[in-house]
């Protein structure tokens, strides 16, 4: 069920839309493995006709499936727009599509809702990582003046100048 609102309605009065959308029909492009998307958005939200535009107000919620980029620890961290609102022109050049009298919403729902997307989701601010996460990296040690054990190439490089 689409977020759809009929503008022969919006003409005589205020249209209400409350429910909740399945996470397929928002079609959330999530590439990064760390924000999964399976609960549906929850939303509650007052759509009114103005003079050539609608304006929806209301709210936005949907809760993630995110994963600590830290320490890879698995928790839920809900989106919440409140309040949210949208100003949707019917003229001009970002028009919005008009079928069977019907605008959907859901592609500005979309965009909103993505905007609000962790970038790095944390489980916790404070979270330190995964207790070796420092020492477990590939990277070289920065102190040069520290004795290397076994035989890599730093050691033998050593050996020649003594
Ligand atoms: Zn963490």
């Amino acid at each position: 069920m689409p977020l759809l609102v009929n503008l022969r309605h919006l003409e005589a009065h205020n249209v209400r839309l409350e429910g909740e959308l399945p996470v397929e029909e928002l079609d959330l492009d999530t590439p990064d493995e760390t924000i999964r998307a399976k609960a549906p958005l929850q939303y509650d939200f007052e759509v009114q006709k103005l003079e050539d535009s609608l304006l929806a107000q209301g709210r936005l919620q949907l809760t993630l499936d995110c994963q600590c980029v830290r320490c890879l620890k698995s928790f839920k961290q809900t989106i919440k727009l409140d309040p949210w609102s949208s100003h949707l022109p019917l003229q001009g050049e970002e028009t919005v599509t008009v079928v069977n009298d019907c605008v959907d919403l859901t592609p500005y729902v979309r965009e909103d809702i993505l905007l609000e997307f962790p970038q790095h989701p944390l489980c916790d601010a404070e979270c330190r990582g995964l207790p070796n996460s420092i020492s477990g990296k590939a990277t070289k040690p920065l102190k040069s003046d520290q004795p290397e054990t076994g035989s890599t190439a730093w050691s033998e490089l050593n050996k020649l100048k003594f």
